[in-house]
């Protein structure tokens, strides 16, 4: 999810926004010959359909170890397409890496799902006489949280391993303010002392810098991992397209499962490829806030958590005709669902999808997550097979040529 800037932050979510939570009969239909498990089970809640298998779960655990940073996805991009070439008929990448998975090419009605494929990361900005090097960030990259983290520095030689320092709790002034990590002071050492030494192991400005941290299970109940925002929307919308494939569901559109590069410093891939694909219809994914951790204000940020659902969002650009649909969806099919609200635009690439063309009828998909731009991203499990079961739910129930518009 992208820093939105200022114009675009008047936050004003709505208070005690009640999560909704169903309880219909258990859904009967076999949905996928690999699921199976239920997971979780009360009075009151429907019984969780688990969607991923391990297989796929072994894809996800690769995703996520692979570093995608902005601008530099290919390599991350080549993996997603490997997993979902046996679900699409053809695919398309653009001039700056979006990937795209197609099914019914030829179909003139075309829906797109979409995830953002890129992840936060740093650039070198400048290498010091004494060998350490100044970074920039290449999206919304937190300074609070740098210091002490080990880092890769990606060169043409390789991976050059580095850590951000710190001054020792020792060495600062007792009983003085202490000083923030900002970007003025937060600085990597790589085991140099000089400037040329930093050269040598092939660093130069403009090389982009990953945190090493990978991917874990907590608990068997939270997948856990450095940008889970939003390669788990990648992962998300390609088990659609496994899930439609496994259960030999026959669109009556063309369906564009899209891997969008760039949103992380404001929606970029989004835009080149939806003016591309020209679609009808866009369903977005990305994560959210779980507001449920200190120092988070529910007054302004909402009241989300993570295992109580996917998300839907009401925003001027969420298109309100698309947005039940998603909604009576997920009703139909047991899935639970939180409510967000988001003054102007999302900060999601839906904004780039519905503002684009003619105006493309956009909804988003949201999965929550818990300390957003951090290397110890947490979504819960269940939220994600049930980001899955909405968008194929959904997906089931557009029609070709379906008109979205208020008025006729
Ligand atoms: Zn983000």
């Amino acid at each position: 999810m992208v820093i939105q800037c200022a114009k675009n932050n008047h936050s004003l979510n709505q208070l005690n926004q009640p999560i909704t939570i169903f309880a219909f009969p258990v859904q009967t239909e076999v949905f996928n010959k690999n699921m199976a498990k239920k997971t979780s089970e009360t009075a009151d809640a429907p019984k969780h359909v688990a969607v991923v298998t391990d297989a796929s779960l072994e894809f996800f655990r690769n995703y996520i170890n692979n570093p995608s940073p902005t601008g530099f996805e290919w390599k991350g991009q080549q993996l997603w397409l490997d997993y979902i070439n046996p679900y699409i008929d053809e695919h398309y990448v653009d001039n700056y890496g979006t990937a795209v998975g197609i099914i019914n090419k030829d179909a003139p009605y075309k829906v797109v799902i979409e995830a953002h494929a890129d992840e936060i990361s740093w650039f070198v900005n400048y290498i010091t006489n004494d060998g350490l090097i100044y970074v920039i960030r290449n999206g919304g990259s937190d300074h609070q949280i740098a210091p002490s983290k080990r880092v890769d520095i990606h060169t043409d030689n390789g991976i050059v391993k580095a850590v951000f320092g710190w001054p020792a709790i020792h060495t600062r002034s007792a009983g003085e303010k202490e000083e923030a990590p900002t970007l003025k002071n937060i600085f990597l050492d790589c085991g140099c002392t000089t400037k040329e030494e930093v050269e040598k192991l092939g660093i130069h400005v403009g090389c982009v810098i990953t945190y090493e941290d990978e991917f874990m299970v907590l608990n068997d109940r939270y997948y856990v991992g450095r940008a889970l925002d939003n390669r788990a929307g990648g992962f998300m919308i390609a088990e659609v397209a496994r899930l439609l494939k496994e259960n030999k569901k026959k669109l009556p559109f063309g369906l564009y499962i899209v891997n969008a590069v760039q949103e992380e410093i404001g929606l970029r891939g989004a835009e080149m490829i939806a003016h591309h694909i020209k679609p009808n219809v866009a369903i977005v994914t990305d994560v959210t806030h779980d507001t449920q951790t200190p120092m988070i204000n529910k007054i302004t940020q909402g009241d989300l958590a993570c295992g109580k659902g996917p998300v839907v969002s009401y925003a001027p650009a969420v298109q309100n005709n698309l947005n039940k649909l998603l909604i009576e969806s997920a009703q139909n099919a047991n899935i639970p669902f939180q409510r967000q609200a988001s003054s102007r635009s999302t900060g999601t690439d839906t904004d780039a999808f519905a503002y684009s063309n003619d105006g493309v009828p956009s909804a988003l998909i949201s999965l929550p997550l818990r300390y957003m731009h951090t290397t110890v991203e947490m979504i819960h499990k269940e939220d994600v097979d049930n980001v899955i079961r909405m968008i194929y739910e959904t997906l089931l129930n557009i029609k070709a040529g379906q008109d979205f518009r208020y008025i006729k």
